[in-house]
């Protein structure tokens, strides 16, 4: 067993104890006698000393010139793509999840990293006409001040990646929580930012929990804009106070995805994609997977494959590289599984594959659930309706594409979706009538890529985008400039000959 080491906040470009001296244990969910490491549990002095560090470095920032910025992030990326396979493999013993999607996960910072590095010589505004003569007019992108930040424990590297480095591109400071089941992969992607060359006080970590670290940040009259990715439920909380200040606030929130399987669809392609979106990340993806509405004509052909496939998926310790399926995060995660599984069975769903935590030989130690599917399930049921966040998947037969929009229309959240067929008008149907943010035909509901808008409708999300140009849509303010070279007043509305 590896040795558990002390880890610290990083506040104006120091490795500083919290305040108060208290910690938590980072504990890896496989095997629950390996403690990653001892974090700061942080409270509002931190967060305190964190903004105004954040502060003090903005103006510095706000000068720099985005290319130079930019450089920064660019050799982060590169030290990131040296360090891939040591951050992925300290990212799977904190979080869970199997290798082969760490890796993919640092990859995703990798790509935000160049990306945003190539965004220090865009960050286009427009040039356009005025109404009066010798009178120009522009708008450009200009930076926000301090942001605060808050995220998941689900991708520990790629989502705090998505929020810092669009921010810092655009030119300014921030303050980040991570999870506190995942603070190790935010420190790793910090760290490759500060021998990139960042200057001291442009980002800082707290460490610790929602409510003693994460609301202090929400709170803070010195956070501007603040960009949160987590459950729904907390979404509210932070929404709610951010408006009272009248901050811009970033909501990407929980999902309930659904497949959408067609008579025409090729089978076996969806029986792929079915397995991977439900069981990649042990369903705990926000794009996971965890409905699929399978049209009669195939329905019986579907779930048997969908079954037996799944059932052979290797659940284990992710470091092992033969393992498909890793642990849940928590016992939390745990005891949610188990309840949508009662509740499944009490709402008369048949269960065709799992149902129950696995506590023997390997398993013993950590947090594991066997992959479960119910089929036989209706729109109504709470288990086709709330998101579980972990490998429980329900399979509702449908009678015809109109009752398949209906159906994936029908939960309160719009993240993702997809659909399965060989027909296009239905595909560009269903591409137009499904209420997401994305979807996907003829793959999975899961598998974004960093140069898109990721987010969704409804309880998922507040209508910002995080990737591509809708991060930096939200890390930027407009300024309208207007330039009067006309030598004299020019009132616009008014004089109008
Ligand atoms: P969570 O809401 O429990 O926690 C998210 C973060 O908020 C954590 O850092 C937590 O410490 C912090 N927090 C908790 N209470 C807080 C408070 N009162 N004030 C401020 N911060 C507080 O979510 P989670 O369990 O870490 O993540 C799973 C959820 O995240 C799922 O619902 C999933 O769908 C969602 N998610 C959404 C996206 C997306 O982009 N839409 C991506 C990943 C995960």
């Amino acid at each position: 067993m590896a040795q558990s080491k002390i880890y610290k906040n990083f506040i104006g470009g120091e490795w500083v104890e919290s305040r108060s001296g208290q910690t938590f244990e980072n504990v890896n969910p496989a095997d629950t006698r390996d403690i990653v490491g001892i974090f700061p549990a942080s409270s509002k002095a931190d967060v305190d000393d964190a903004v105004e560090s954040a502060k003090a470095a903005a103006e510095k920032w706000r000068l720099t010139p985005p290319p130079k910025r930019a450089e920064i992030l660019f050799r982060a990326g590169e030290i990131l793509t040296e360090r891939k396979e040591d951050y992925a493999r300290d990212m799977t013993r904190e979080m869970g999840k199997v290798l082969k999607e760490t890796r993919g996960d640092v990859q995703e910072a990798i790509d935000t990293a160049f990306y945003m590095a190539g965004e220090g010589r865009r960050l286009y505004g427009v040039t356009t006409t005025s109404e009066l003569q010798n009178k120009f007019a522009m708008c450009v992108r200009v930076p926000i001040g301090v942001v605060g930040m808050i995220a998941p424990w689900n991708f520990p590297m790629a989502i705090p990646s998505w929020k810092l480095f669009p921010a810092l591109v655009c030119g300014n400071t921030c303050v980040i929580k991570p999870a506190e089941d995942t603070p190790l992969s935010t420190l790793n992607l910090v760290r490759a930012l500060v021998e990139a060359g960042l200057p001291k006080g442009v980002v800082n970590i707290v460490t610790g929990f929602g409510p003693d670290a994460g609301a202090p940040i929400v709170n803070h009259p010195d956070t501007r804009a603040i960009s949160f990715t987590g459950s729904s439920e907390v979404g509210r909380i932070v929404g709610e106070v951010a408006a009272r200040s009248f901050k811009p606030c970033s909501l990407e929130m929980g999902g309930k995805n659904a497949i959408i399987v067609l008579d025409d669809a090729n089978v076996d392609l969806a029986v792929e994609g079915a397995v991977w979106g439900a069981f990649g990340t042990t369903g705990q993806r926000c794009t996971a997977a965890s409905r699929m509405l399978v049209q009669k004509g195939v329905y019986n052909e579907f779930v048997s494959k969908f079954v037996e496939r799944s059932s052979r998926l290797k659940v284990g310790n992710g470091i092992d590289e033969s393992v498909e399926m890793g642990p849940q995060i928590n016992q939390q995660q745990i005891e949610t599984s188990a309840r949508y599984v009662e509740l499944g069975r009490n709402d008369g769903a048949k269960l065709l594959l799992g149902g129950n935590r696995l506590t023997s030989g390997d398993h013993a130690r950590g947090h594991f659930f066997e992959p479960t599917i119910f089929g036989d399930g209706n729109y109504k049921m709470r288990i086709a309706l709330e998101e579980i966040f972990g490998p429980v998947v329900t399979v509702v037969p449908i009678g015809s594409f109109d009752e398949a929009i209906e159906v994936a229309n029908s939960t309160p959240y719009g993240l993702s979706s997809s659909i399965y067929t060989r027909d296009v008008n239905k595909a560009f149907k269903a591409v137009r009538d499904i209420y997401a943010g994305i979807t996907y035909v003829n793959a999975p509901t899961i598998g974004a890529e960093v140069h898109l808008p990721f987010g969704g409708v409804k309880s998922t999300g507040n209508g910002h985008r995080e990737g591509g140009i809708g991060a930096i849509d939200f890390f930027s303010q407009w300024k309208s400039v207007y330039v009067d070279y006309s030598d004299k007043l020019q009132r616009a509305q008014i004089d109008t000959e």
